[in-house]
């Protein structure tokens, strides 16, 4: 039986003046799954995730996403097709609240000219759709709040409702639980478990207890390269992947 594949890379390298942060990597994510991308500081899984975006240009290598060759398109071109990196922090703008930071995405989905935009009906559908949005992500009770006063997790759950505002397909998370205590951890795990029922999830995550709670499929990098690919319980008893962890 053929596998959905809905991204793949082959030999995706990336090399900076002479150094190779990105060594020829294969990856194949299914479609639907959570896959995780894991490995010690410094192994190349945030220049993995900008190439795949084309923040960054290849080197060498091809990126494969339903079907089509990506590996020369724009990044505007690569959202628009459904394959969406979650936005950073910074993107939040915090005067704004909450169910208008997700209008100003929507808006910007949409692409309409401004006058269009003036219409008071054409604003009231948004917000009832940006309250949708704010709703999934469990923030319904922050909607009038400023961005800016929302806590450190809850900025990141409306982060994924901006993202999930350009409906995206695929979504790569870049370490969305990164500095978190315990109780924004369960809610972005949940929250991430909801968002994943209709689509495709790649993250970089260091948390491993999040990873094994969360993931079906995990590829482990280091020094540039795929070290091994599984689920947790088998990489996390790989021998290289222990001593990957442990010599970094
Ligand atoms: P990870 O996200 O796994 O911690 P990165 O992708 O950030 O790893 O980095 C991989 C390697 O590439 C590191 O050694 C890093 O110093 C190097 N690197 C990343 N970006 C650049 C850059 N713009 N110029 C030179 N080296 C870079």
């Amino acid at each position: 039986m053929s596998e959905d594949i809905i991204l793949s890379t082959s030999g995706l390298t990336k090399e900076f003046a002479g150094f190779t942060a990105v060594n020829g990597v294969d990856l194949k994510v299914r479609r639907g799954s959570i896959h995780a991308l894991i490995g010690p500081n410094g192994a190349g899984k945030t220049t993995c995730f900008n190439l795949l975006t084309k923040f960054l240009p290849l080197t060498r290598g091809q990126i494969v996403y339903n079907g089509r060759d990506i590996s020369r398109e724009k990044p505007a071109e690569i959202a628009r097709l459904g394959l969406v990196r979650s936005f950073q922090i910074s993107a939040v703008f915090p005067q704004l609240s909450v169910k208008t930071n997700v209008r100003v995405a929507l808006q910007r989905k949409r692409g309409d000219s401004f006058d269009f935009w003036r219409s008071e009906r054409v604003l009231s559908s948004l917000d009832a759709e940006a309250l949708r949005l704010v709703d999934a992500v469990g923030l319904s009770a922050f909607a009038e709040l400023p961005a800016g006063e929302l806590s450190y997790g809850r900025k990141r759950a409306l982060e994924i409702a901006t993202t999930l505002a350009l409906e995206p397909e695929m979504l790569l998370l870049d370490e969305p639980m990164a500095g978190m205590g315990r109780e924004d951890i369960e809610r972005i795990e949940a929250l991430i478990r909801k968002v994943s029922k209709d689509r495709t999830i790649l993250m970089v995550e260091h948390n491993l207890s999040v990873v094994a709670a969360l993931c079906d499929r995990i590829t482990v990098l280091a020094r540039g390269q795929v070290l091994a690919e599984g689920d947790y319980a088998t990489v996390s008893k790989d021998p290289r992947v222990v001593e990957a962890y442990i010599g970094s």
